[in-house]
């Protein structure tokens, strides 16, 4: 195993010990505490430009904080992106997509290798109490996401309940040890149920269009009690035939559909301001380094379609923000980082080794920024494959399996990537650069996955067909 740098700064050396209860005296490792905001895109909160006030509590929290202005997401689907912030590896190593299709037009589902090293099992191994709290759907035990977590719940609830359950188990988890809880929350993932106290901020009152009656009609049957298939079934039943497949809606019903989003917003921001009050009032903002995040954006038809299956940076600028204890409030990082890091400068700040082979780095948030010219990728394979290369603000985007000619934009002037330069001298060179690394990074990708064994399993495999199991032996999964 390769040793991870251990802390690098006298200030975060003096982190109190960790634990649920009363901070203990001698030094020790902190507390970790990540909440993950599904489907939140960086500009819509209020720290990161967004024009609306959806997210005071977070906001305040930046300004106590470390805010990273560059994240980025690895994918814009949830199962690649949770098993990148778990494991540090891209999705091009961990295979963990949301469906892959098979030759035959088949969806499978993969599910994280057993042979990966995850975060929690890292801290666990350390001695943390580890647990996860999240909001169903794909963070699940299905995709192989509780490796690790000595207690694993996934029930869609929302923000309010999940910020309950993560409150009892602080309340019962031994302070004399660290711990390391991931708290994750679909409030601001489809369908939009906002409170009509939340919505009333952004809707416009006169709005009495076909998306008002939906978001009526779907909060009345998730009252009625839990659904199967939640996410899907209510999205499918009230919105999805209100919203067009091609080109944008009704300019009002896309003004309300953004309003019911940044509603959502607010309401989770109100739960994660309930969720600081607490750690406050029991001091635990002493000796816990809170991490915010999300797993992926959200598109409204800026780039054609509406949802996350793209990379353009709706859907993968992500937020990350990090409070660390002392007083280290009120700095923004222009750096680049990705998800991928969290792993990395998590385990620094506790103090334990790195896994092999982490495709991820030690972000340093006490420390100075990263020198320019960091790559990172960002992978999305279905509907359509497309890569994202980036380096700093300039940004290449290919389309490996269509014959989409590749786009190349510079983000500090047109960070809406409206202005394709690929047809200019100043981007030959750049889409050269990208392809140059992208042969490494795939190179890279297929070194890691070979030499870690990681091959990641599919969902009931036992109900696969020979010719089933033979294609997707063939797309490199195999049963575990
Ligand atoms: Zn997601």
């Amino acid at each position: 195993m390769a040793s991870g740098p251990l802390l690098k700064t006298a200030a975060a050396a003096t982190l109190l010990l960790a634990g649920c209860g009363e901070p203990a005296p001698a030094a020790g490792p902190p507390n970790i505490l990540v909440f993950l905001a599904d489907t939140l895109r960086a500009d819509r909160l209020g720290c990161y430009g967004g024009p609306q006030q959806t997210s005071p509590r977070i906001d305040a929290f930046a300004r106590q904080g470390i805010r990273f202005a560059h994240a980025t997401a690895p994918s814009p689907y949830t199962s690649p992106s949770h098993a990148s912030l778990f494991t540090s590896m891209d999705p091009a190593v961990h295979g963990v997509w949301n469906r892959v299709l098979l030759p035959s037009g088949e969806p499978i589902f993969p599910r994280l290798a057993e042979g990966s090293t995850t975060l929690a099992e890292a801290l666990a191994a350390a001695g943390y109490q580890t647990a996860a709290i999240a909001d169903g759907g794909n963070v699940s035990e299905a995709r192989g996401f509780a490796q690790g977590f000595q207690h694993f719940e996934s029930k869609f609830r929302g923000a309010r309940n999940r910020v309950d359950r993560a409150l009892d188990w602080l309340e019962q988890c031994d302070p004399a040890k660290p711990f390391f809880l991931f708290l994750h929350t679909y409030q601001t993932h489809t369908p939009y149920l906002p409170d009509p106290v939340h919505l009333e901020k952004f809707a416009d009152s006169d709005y009495q269009g076909p998306l008002r009656e939906a978001w009526e009609g779907a909060r009345k049957k998730a009252s009625q009690g839990p659904i199967r298939n939640a996410i899907k079934s209510i999205q499918k039943e009230f919105f999805r035939p209100l919203l067009p497949e091609e080109g944008s809606p009704d300019p009002d019903d896309l003004e309300f559909l953004r309003a019911l989003y940044d509603a959502e917003i607010a309401q989770m921001d109100q739960e994660f301001g309930r969720l600081l009050d607490h750690l406050a009032a029991r001091g635990l903002d002493e000796n816990t380094i809170l991490v915010f995040t999300s797993d992926h954006g959200e598109e409204f038809w800026e780039h054609g379609i509406y949802g996350h299956h793209q990379v353009y940076e709706p859907t993968v600028h992500i937020p990350l923000i990090w409070r660390i204890p002392g007083n280290f409030g009120n700095r923004v990082r222009e750096d680049s980082a990705g998800l991928i890091d969290l792993m990395p400068t998590l385990l620094d700040f506790a103090s334990v080794a790195h896994p092999p082979r982490l495709q991820g780095k030690s972000l340093d948030p006490l420390g100075a920024e990263a020198p320019p010219g960091r790559v990172l990728f960002s992978e999305a394979n279905w509907p359509e494959a497309q890569i994202a290369w980036r380096e700093d603000q300039h940004k290449v985007l290919l389309f490996p399996d269509s014959q989409r000619r590749p786009e190349a934009f510079d983000l500090a002037l047109d960070p809406g990537e409206i202005n394709d330069l690929s047809g200019s001298q100043e981007a030959s060179d750049l889409l050269q650069r990208a392809a140059r690394s992208l042969e490494e990074w795939k190179t890279a990708c297929l070194a890691a996955q070979t030499e870690l064994g990681i091959q990641p399993a599919v969902r009931n495999l036992d109900q696969l067909t020979p010719s089933q199991r033979a294609e997707l032996e063939a797309l490199g999964y195999i049963g575990g």
